[in-house]
């Protein structure tokens, strides 16, 4: 990322610029999510992680990202392990969802990349209110039975709003899940304004 060269996409240099935002997990109530990690503050080098995975498909960096989530992924027991779905339309332009990809270096938790399917394409999040974010999302995901009596652990690469993780565990809540778990790579923090309180 800094452009320095070698065997990995991420060097020491940037990742000793990743700001550490939760080391444990925090436990939220109130709403369908029970809990949330989120590894880093979405700032520096970690942001730029983030957007040169998803909009530059510098898919290099998916080993290094995952292979830090996967440290985290051991805070939790969790039965199965969701990365936030994306719309097949926005695969199919993308070429792989990032979320999917964070999730493959997770030992500690069985894989269940179908157990959440995103129903309806959304515009995107950027630039709309807090109101408008939760309804453009109302419905877009549905879960698979396989979800019912789990502890479900949902995987995402940014939370912003927090509205897209709030959507997926209700849906994941309507299909029987016990209790469901964020874990996101990078978050805005709790004193930054797109923040939203648990
Ligand atoms: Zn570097």
């Amino acid at each position: 990322m800094c452009g320095l060269l070698g065997p990995d996409a991420l060097c020491d240099v940037c990742g000793a610029d990743f700001v550490p935002l939760d080391t444990t997990p925090v436990r939220l109530s109130g709403g369908p999510l029970d809990a949330r990690l989120c590894a880093y503050r979405y700032r520096g080098r970690a942001a730029q992680a983030v957007r040169r995975l998803k909009y530059q498909r510098v898919t290099s960096l998916a080993d290094p990202m995952a292979r830090r989530l996967a440290e985290h992924a051991r805070n939790f027991e969790a039965d199965l392990l969701v990365p936030v779905p994306i719309h097949w339309s926005r695969l199919h332009y993308r070429g792989f969802n990032q979320s999917e990809r964070l999730a493959e270096a997770v030992e500690t938790v069985p894989l269940a990349p179908g157990a959440l399917r995103r129903i309806r394409a959304t515009r995107p999040q950027v630039g709309l209110d807090r109101a408008q974010r939760l309804g453009n999302l109302r419905g877009a995901f549905r879960a698979s039975p396989e979800v019912e009596g789990t502890r479900v652990l949902l995987l995402d690469d940014v939370m912003t709003s927090g509205g897209t993780a709030l959507e997926c565990a209700r849906a994941l809540k309507e299909g029987g899940a016990r209790s469901v778990m964020l874990l996101a790579f990078a978050s805005w923090g709790p004193d930054e304004p797109d923040w939203a309180a648990p």
